[in-house]
């Protein structure tokens, strides 16, 4: 599979320059040409087959032309020691579990597969790399975490001091081996605005071998698309006859991972993209103009995003046409307060506890069924992207009564903390990256 980038001014890679690259020397995002009709096949059934050979048969043809079927398996059995979760609520209402990996949260599923593609590549290169990420939360510990004690890769990480919650720093500082966790005296903006210049210092580019890892690389965003596959197609082989997929959403990278499967095959009647009051998509499909602004603070903070990076990827996939757009898309804005009714309204109506990204799927899930009226035969997958340990203290107080929190938190709690303070400032870093 070849990938051209979404602004077409930059030269078509193959999969391996796009994983390492991260981003098309344009600045655009990389796109695959084409897509491999995976799903309506027999090959792609979900009968008796576990998800890792579900999800081997459908990532192959993406990329059979660069890992051979043996070391494609050995990644995939390697990224995933876990899997996805069905949760039936009522006949028409589903939830899709996709926090079972070690960070608890969705992001596992495409930092882990990244890391050992990177793994596959790596060995033939003989080259240490430094992964760099600035982080805020739930991406620094799952790429952390996905990299942990691979050979001749090893991970930066930069947070800001007093800005993440205790758990989050937790799992970002007791990881160790490999990972070196920085906290910075200043703003996840700072962060950020670091990494961005250490990316732009050629020299040093090139002497450390840095590499990103966020969300755009397209190595997180394909398997991402695989999760759908193998829900959806389960959902059908069941006999339900429409599915629409709600997706809490922030960057969109998860969304666009459905629009892939999609566009790969996937019959998914529509897809509902759940916001909080970050609200740029909903007001987009609403007047047609694309109004980036400054991202708010919410309850579902991994969603805060004012400007999502990953639009420019669908509306490519969408030919630029709105109208084309909404025939599979339908968005909204939850609040915090909807948020947090949410939680208590699913908890005392199914005794399921979920989180607030989760909440705000739920929420929108709600308003469409009051605003669209969805024939009897539709039901929706909720893509649940946390784990509501995570989040113990909102859950909590929103259904009034404590709950565990799960083993992977309680064991990082307990770990001592083992970070490395600097200052906001490029010679601090640098010096650090020599070590
Ligand atoms: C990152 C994240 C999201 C948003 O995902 P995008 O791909 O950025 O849209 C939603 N929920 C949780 C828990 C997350 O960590």
């Amino acid at each position: 599979m070849k990938f051209y980038s979404t602004r077409k001014k930059s030269p078509v890679v193959n999969f391996e320059e796009a994983l390492f690259t991260g981003q098309a020397v344009d600045g655009g995002l990389f796109m695959p040409e084409s897509f491999p009709q995976l799903y309506g096949g027999k090959s792609t059934s979900t009968k008796d087959k576990s998800y890792n050979q579900f999800i081997f048969d459908v990532a192959r043809p993406w990329f059979s032309e660069e890992i051979p079927d043996e070391p494609l398996y050995e990644i995939i059995q390697q990224a995933y020691t876990f899997s996805p979760i069905l949760k039936t609520l009522d006949r028409q209402t589903l939830c899709l579990e996709l926090f079972h990996g070690p960070t608890l949260s969705f992001k596992d599923f495409g930092a882990r597969f990244m890391a050992r593609a990177m793994c596959y590549f790596h060995e033939k290169r003989q080259r240490e790399i430094t992964i760099l990420v600035a982080t805020s939360g739930d991406t620094g510990s799952a790429v952390a975490r996905a990299y942990h004690r691979i050979e001749g890769i090893r991970v930066v990480l930069l947070y800001p001091s007093g800005k993440v919650s205790g758990l989050q720093e937790k799992q970002l500082t007791t990881i160790g081996d490999n990972v070196l966790a920085l906290e910075v005296e200043g703003t996840f903006d700072d962060c950020q605005a670091l990494v961005k210049k250490a990316f732009a210092d050629r020299n040093l580019k090139k002497r450390f071998n840095l590499t990103s890892a966020n969300s755009i690389n397209i190595g997180r965003l394909l398997p991402q698309s695989f999760y759908y596959g193998w829900a959806v197609s389960t959902l059908l082989d069941a006999g339900y006859p429409k599915v629409n997929v709600c997706v809490p959403s922030g960057n969109f990278g998860n969304l666009c991972g459905g629009l892939f499967a999609q566009q790969s095959g996937l019959p998914v009647n529509k897809f509902v993209a759940a916001v909080n009051a970050n609200r740029v998509v909903p007001d987009y499909l609403e007047t047609g103009a694309y109004r980036p602004r400054p991202s708010i603070e919410t309850l579902s903070n991994a969603m805060d995003v004012g400007n999502p990076s990953n639009w420019e990827r669908i509306i490519r996939i969408f030919d630029h046409d709105p109208q084309l757009l909404k025939k599979h898309l339908w968005s909204t804005s939850v609040s915090d307060e909807e948020t947090r009714a949410m939680i208590k309204s699913v908890h005392s109506s199914f005794s399921y506890i979920i989180d607030p990204h989760t909440s705000v799927g739920f929420a929108a899930v709600d308003r469409f069924r009051q605003e669209c009226s969805p024939a009897s035969d539709e039901s929706f997958l909720i893509l649940s992207t946390a784990h509501a340990g995570k989040f113990h203290d909102i859950v909590s107080g929103a259904i009034e009564k404590d709950f565990p929190l799960p083993e992977e938190l309680q064991k990082a709690l307990e770990l001592p903390k083992n970070a490395t303070k600097i200052p906001a400032d490029f010679g601090a870093l640098t010096d650090l990256l020599s070590f």
